[in-house]
């Protein structure tokens, strides 16, 4: 059952809707050091060109400042219109005063309301910041991050708890906190002159529970765009794993407009792998499709041979090195169900239901693999070379399938 997406305004940031009627929107970030503008500029269209549609920059230094216009520029030559984000904590206020250029150069600003000074300061450097975005007509995400809560903010809060009759847990005022936070931020903001469909809302924290409590809540009390993210969520499965348990939790109850996934990578490991899975999450929930997915089983001793893990992996990498080239001329084939089965057990079962699905027949020195389109056995594939066979059946069935009226 497709979840009923909450009602929230809509904000644009730069060529892309975030929230309203707009589709969940898949973000990430570079992690390359801004000031090198070349290897930033490299990094966001290698982002953008696995399906990132939004990229943010951390703008950190009057040199990374400097390199958001050369980024963007160097971004629109590639041919590459990723709307560019900067993420500002500390000295946004003078980078942003400072360097217009690259105020203009990006589609939106993120602030976090814990990071831009104490007292007196703080409500002064977050006017300014709030200044420049209506100066330069940006949308602001206003991002609450457990781990930089306002001190100030919780230690009031803290405080008048204490006073309570029936206090609450220091968890749950701390849960309070984050969303007060991020409320009394984007209202000091509608009252400096940002319009209210201009600002986007997040409150990030590590933990699952406390992720989808606090969005919980905060989807209840605003009608303010949410960006969506486990922050800190770790490295390989242990992110991933949290990161789509906290997330499908919330998609599903319709909330959520922008989700980012906060993978921390292999040294040397790939940055594209934090937008894969936010495709996949979205897609694997049927809330939007990327690219075709392949069904495959798990492999069993029926599949002693590596053939059918092969043939599963080929498979999969070869559908998503088409689809750039497919997306344009083939309208409807990112929904494509691909099947790859180990045997005959469920094999042909799954592989009929697929639009395109092979079964292997187990273990074998000469496997013969019957191939299903739409339902319908076609054809049975033998020797050496099934996986490039497939390829061009599946190759074929794309052109007749999915041809642009
Ligand atoms: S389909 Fe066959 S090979 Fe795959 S898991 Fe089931 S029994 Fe094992």
């Amino acid at each position: 059952m497709k979840p009923i997406r909450r009602i929230s305004r809509k904000v644009r940031v730069g060529n892309v809707h975030v929230g309203g009627d707009a589709p969940v929107v898949v973000q990430s970030m570079t992690n390359t050091d801004t000031a090198d503008w070349a290897a930033t500029a490299a990094q966001a269209a290698e982002l953008s060109r696995a399906g990132s549609e939004i990229v943010r920059i951390t703008v950190n230094t009057v040199e990374a400042a400097a390199a958001v216009p050369k980024i963007r520029e160097s971004l629109d030559v590639m041919g590459c219109p990723v709307p560019l984000v900067g993420d500002f904590h500390f000295n946004g206020h003078r980078l942003l005063s400072q360097y217009p250029e690259c105020a203009m150069a990006l589609a939106k600003f993120r602030i976090n309301p814990g990071n831009v000074g104490a007292g007196k300061k703080r409500d002064e450097q977050f006017a300014t910041m709030i200044e420049m975005a209506c100066r330069y007509e940006k949308p602001v995400r206003i991002g609450v991050n457990w781990g930089s809560l306002d001190p100030q903010l919780l230690a009031r809060m803290m405080d008048e708890n204490a006073g309570r009759m029936q206090p609450l847990s220091n968890e749950e005022v701390q849960r309070e906190a984050l969303i007060e936070s991020a409320l009394s931020s984007a209202a000091k903001a509608v009252d400096l002159g940002l319009s209210p469909d201009s600002i986007i809302l997040s409150c990030k924290v590590s933990g699952v529970q406390d992720l989808i409590t606090v969005y919980t809540d905060l989807a209840s009390r605003c009608d303010y765009p949410l960006h969506l993210g486990l922050t800190e969520a770790g490295m390989g499965s242990k992110g991933i794993v949290a990161s789509t348990a906290a997330l499908a939790v919330l998609l599903q109850s319709g909330i959520g407009d922008t989700i980012r996934i906060s993978l921390t990578p292999e040294p040397g490991g790939d940055r594209t792998l934090e937008v894969l899975v936010a495709q996949e999450i979205l897609q694997t929930m049927g809330l939007r499709s990327f690219t075709p997915l392949v069904t495959a089983c798990p492999g069993c001793g029926r599949t002693t041979s590596t053939l059918f893990q092969e043939l599963a992996r080929d498979t999969q990498a070869y559908l998503r090195n088409m689809m750039p080239q497919w997306r344009g001329s083939y309208p409807g084939v990112e929904e494509m169900n691909v099947a790859v089965m180990g045997c005959v057990v469920n094999g042909p079962g799954e592989s009929k239901l697929a639009n395109i699905g092979i079964s292997l027949p187990g273990s074998g020195e000469n496997p013969a693999a019957p191939v299903y389109e739409d339902g319908v056995k076609t054809v049975t594939l033998k020797g050496e070379h099934i996986a490039r066979e497939f390829q061009s059946l599946i190759e074929e069935y794309v052109k007749r399938k999915y041809k642009a009226q």
